[in-house]
């Protein structure tokens, strides 16, 4: 049994659609598995020590909830940046979260925001927002072929650096951008997405995934095998949404 220990950066700030409902499932699976899961909030005037959190979540919100945050985020980016891709935590960002992790996000008014530079990636605000209903085909291992369903509201658009793995390919919704056919980024054991909302609950092997990278970070191992749930209620949810993201046709 381990202590699996996240960071949640600026959960009064970006926490828009049951962002706390993942780290839930996080708590849940873990618990299931006889592991614990210790939250800390990492908060404006909290610093960020590499190797003091195995998982890293920061969530959706606004732009305006993005530029009171931006700043003192970007300030903490080599502390960050030493944990994850020097120390090998794992990461989780959602939406404007995921935004703020790349290079800058230049919002719909035209607000100019340094973002972290973790991720390989820059964004910068369209005129119309991309919602709906999300399918996605990801090969986080190599040959292992997984969908994720889910939903997306934004209206920042992303491009990869060149080079730069998505986290998955558009089977059906915007993705990145509504025109790469990309959708979030993955560096090692570091995901960014705009899909939010019930994101874990309806992808269960997304939060197995990110659980036994923390575990191989806590452990100093490779991530363990996790012992299979059930999982007859997120098997259905994920079918509920990935049947709703089929029905509104192809890429967009
Ligand atoms: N403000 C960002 C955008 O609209 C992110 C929105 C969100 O997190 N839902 O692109």
């Amino acid at each position: 049994m381990s202590t699996i220990r996240v960071g949640h950066l600026y959960p009064e700030y970006l926490n828009i659609y049951a962002d706390r409902g993942n780290i839930a499932v996080f708590a849940r699976r873990a618990a299931w598995r006889g592991h614990e899961l210790e939250v800390t909030s990492i908060g404006m005037k909290d610093a960020i020590v590499p190797g003091m959190h195995d998982l890293y979540y920061i969530g959706g919100g606004q732009d305006r909830e993005q530029l009171l945050v931006a700043g003192n985020l970007a300030a903490k980016s080599q502390p960050l940046i030493d944990a994850v891709i020097g120390g090998g935590a794992a990461l989780l960002a959602v939406c404007g979260g995921y935004q703020l992790l790349g290079r800058r996000y230049r919002g719909f008014h035209g607000e100019d925001m340094a973002g972290v530079g973790l991720l390989p990636l820059e964004t910068v605000a369209g005129s119309r927002r991309m919602i709906g209903d999300v399918l996605l085909e990801c090969e986080l291992e190599p040959g292992v072929r997984r969908t994720l369903a889910g939903f997306e509201n934004h209206a920042g658009r992303t491009r990869l650096d060149p080079g730069a793995e998505p986290l998955g390919r558009v089977v059906s919704g915007f993705g990145n951008d509504g025109e790469s056919g990309f959708e979030g980024c993955r560096l090692g054991r570091a995901l960014g997405t705009y899909l939010h909302g019930p994101l874990l609950p309806r992808n269960p092997w997304l939060a197995d995934w990110l659980l036994a990278q923390a575990l191989a970070h806590r452990t100093g191992g490779e991530p363990p095998e996790l012992p299979p749930l059930p999982d007859e209620l997120e098997s259905r949810a994920h079918e509920v949404s990935a049947g709703r993201a089929r029905a509104r046709g192809g890429k967009r």
